[in-house]
């Protein structure tokens, strides 16, 4: 780890709220090391060579050819990026395994789920974990792609409420072997796997307990047929029946009823993972939707030509740029978390787990704000398309579909929204991040007289920086009277915890993109980030409209009177735009440049 790394006070998960980041401080895309950018070029290719140009196979419903597709991404090391090289993987830091989710992800979701689901979920528990035995055992097998793996928590009665799980496990008489009964179900990679990390109840313990387990139809496992599902066609996804499936002890994962702890650590690095695989999606949709637009002659002149539709390419390459800067931003944060970590002692194993964890609310934030981001740009992107869109021939269709899915998986949207609320307000309990400061700060500013000093906004983002300070207020006091007013009853207010979710979402990837786009400014000069600045700006305008609606709705739920007035003032105080920006001159401005290059050019 670098010196530099250490030194550095890096913020604590949930601490960009309260503290001010320097755009020196965050990485962007443009940071990438040179192996990093190989490593990211050698993920396109496969992905063109072996994905892209196979296209109505993963449409139809081939899964042998998934599995074969992820045995190929195996032997070319892109199964065991982020898998330790005494596990036979390429032990990459945090950066270059979200690269690799992100590039591989971008020509079927088919492909990114079974990716996602065996790198992730099917691998990840063991290696972080696993003792030695199973990691030896197991993880190279897993890495080098010899093995799929998948990942059995969901049950039919246990969904969102995955600790309610059924599945059984009984300790033999003998005490060698746990025999292990239950229904499964939306099992991705069921079809093909040779490995399943299973969720069961041990006696009638709180908590279930994790194991690893063979695929072994022999002893005790069935698979219903293929689900018929909306998209994401060539992912296997079927139900697993255990009927008094063996497991030897030693195959029982950590300790028992740790399972719940790591069915969630799981999926925290699932959920930010996610995030990056649906960032390439969206770059293949704006590519495939502006050459379309560039292409297609209506009332005599390409559609790229009508503001309608630039409206939609600006709003497009923003999502995704704006995706971009949030991921990165959080990715190298938890592997600089993880460096240090290891540098004061810990194991990599151990501090990867806390370097995750401590994120955990970026990582819901994230997972969140981009599966909706791609949900937007390919529907958008099959607008463009018109009738053609609604072709199965043409690829808006499937990416429509596929896109549906993730804001389904790795815990609903829903459920992510509460729980980055909800994580944020229990850290400042406990004293990680302090909000009862801040918070009482924004009271006292909003019982006295404003400024009426006219700012100095003359450089670049000052006026947005100035605004991002001001929406920070903005949830700080939503949530700091909403949590005075409710304490731990607050999150049985859930139209409430949803609203604050809102405007924490919009203030995290806003500044994410400021500061990425100022960093860039700084070093490369402002004419080269023309776009960037405009796509940074129009995206605020938006954020600022979302904590605007928000807010409001939160703040008429629980506030009455005087106090309401208040707060409703000082929604409006710190929402204000000295100058507003022009947002249709910054779209076209945006979608000029998108045409121009007949694409996605910004990362
Ligand atoms: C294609 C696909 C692949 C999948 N792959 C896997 C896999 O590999 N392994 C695995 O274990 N699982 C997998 N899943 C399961 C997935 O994680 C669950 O579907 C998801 O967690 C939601 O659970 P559920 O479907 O039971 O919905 P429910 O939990 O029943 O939720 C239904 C609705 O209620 C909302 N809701 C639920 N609880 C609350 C609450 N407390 N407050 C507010 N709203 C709430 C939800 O947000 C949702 O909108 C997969 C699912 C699909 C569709």
């Amino acid at each position: 780890m670098s010196t530099e790394v250490a030194s550095k006070e890096i913020l604590r998960g949930g601490q960009f709220l309260v503290k001010e980041t320097s755009c020196d401080d965050v990485f962007t895309l443009e940071d990438l090391s040179e192996e990093q950018k190989m490593m990211r070029d050698s993920t396109k290719e496969f992905v063109d060579r072996e994905i892209w140009a196979h296209w109505e196979r993963f449409e139809g419903k081939d899964y042998a050819f998934t599995a074969e597709t992820m045995r190929k991404a195996g032997e070319l090391g892109l199964l065991g990026i982020a898998v330790p090289e005494e596990y036979g993987g390429m032990g990459m830091g945090f950066v270059s395994t979200m690269l690799v989710c992100d590039y591989i992800s971008g020509a079927t979701g088919s492909f990114s789920t079974s990716f996602g689901a065996h790198t992730g979920i099917g691998t990840m528990p063991i290696t972080l974990y696993g003792n030695e035995e199973q990691k030896k055992k197991y993880v190279p097998k897993l890495a080098s792609g010899e093995w799929l793996g998948s990942y059995c928590l969901t049950e039919p009665g246990a969904g969102s409420d995955a600790n309610s799980g059924k599945t059984k496990a009984v300790l033999s008489d003998d005490g060698k072997y746990y025999s292990i009964t239950g229904q499964k179900m939306w099992i991705s990679n069921a079809g093909f796997c040779n490995l399943l990390i299973v969720f069961a109840r041990i006696e009638d313990d709180k908590n279930i307990t994790g194991f690893i387990v063979e695929n072994d139809p022999e002893n005790g496992i069935t698979m219903g047929d293929e689900e018929k599902k909306l998209g994401i066609h060539s992912s296997s996804t079927r139900q697993v029946f255990f009927n008094e499936t063996k497991v030897p002890v030693e195959d029982m994962l950590s300790e028992r009823g740790n399972g719940f702890k790591i069915a969630m650590n799981a999926l925290n690095v699932g959920r930010i993972k996610l995030a990056a695989a649906c960032l390439d999606a969206q770059r293949r949709v704006i590519g495939e939707a502006v050459n379309y637009a560039n292409e297609r002659i209506q009332f005599k002149t390409p559609i790229i030509n009508f503001g309608a539709i630039k409206a939609k390419i600006a709003e497009m390459a923003t999502n995704t740029y704006v995706g971009e800067s949030g991921s990165y931003r959080a990715a190298k944060n938890i592997e600089d978390r993880i460096s240090i970590r290891v540098a004061e002692g810990n194991s990599h194993q151990e501090a990867e787990l806390k370097g995750v964890e401590e994120y955990a609310i970026e990582c819901s934030i994230l997972k969140v704000a981009v599966s909706e981001h791609v949900q937007f740009t390919s529907d958008e992107g099959l607008q463009i398309y018109g009738g053609m869109g609604y072709s199965a021939e043409a690829p808006m269709e499937s990416a429509w579909r596929d896109s549906r899915i993730g804001r389904i998986y790795e815990g609903t949207n829903e459920i992510n929204r509460m729980l980055a609320v909800g994580m944020l307000v229990k850290k400042a309990m406990k004293g990680h991040v302090d909000l009862l400061g801040p918070a009482t700060a924004v009271g006292e500013e909003l019982m006295g007289i404003p400024s009426f000093d006219a700012p100095d906004f003359s450089e670049l983002f000052a006026e947005e920086k100035d605004l991002v300070a001001r929406l920070k207020k903005v949830f700080l006091m939503v949530a700091g009277s909403a949590v005075q007013k409710f304490g731990p009853e607050l999150e049985k207010h859930q139209q409430l915890m949803m609203a604050a979710s809102n405007i924490l979402i919009e203030v995290y990837m806003a500044e994410s993109t400021i500061l990425r786009t100022e960093k860039n400014a700084k070093r490369f000069g402002e004419e080269s980030q023309a776009t960037q600045i405009a796509m940074a700006k129009l995206n605020l305008y938006n954020a600022v409209d979302v904590i605007l609606k928000s807010g409001k709705e939160a703040i008429v739920s629980f506030a009455e009177g005087d106090e309401q007035r208040m707060m409703l003032m000082g929604l409006k105080r710190f929402t204000k735009y000295t100058n507003n920006p022009n947002v249709v001159a910054l779209r076209t401005q945006i979608a000029d440049k998108v045409a121009a290059d007949n694409g996605y050019t910004f990362d």
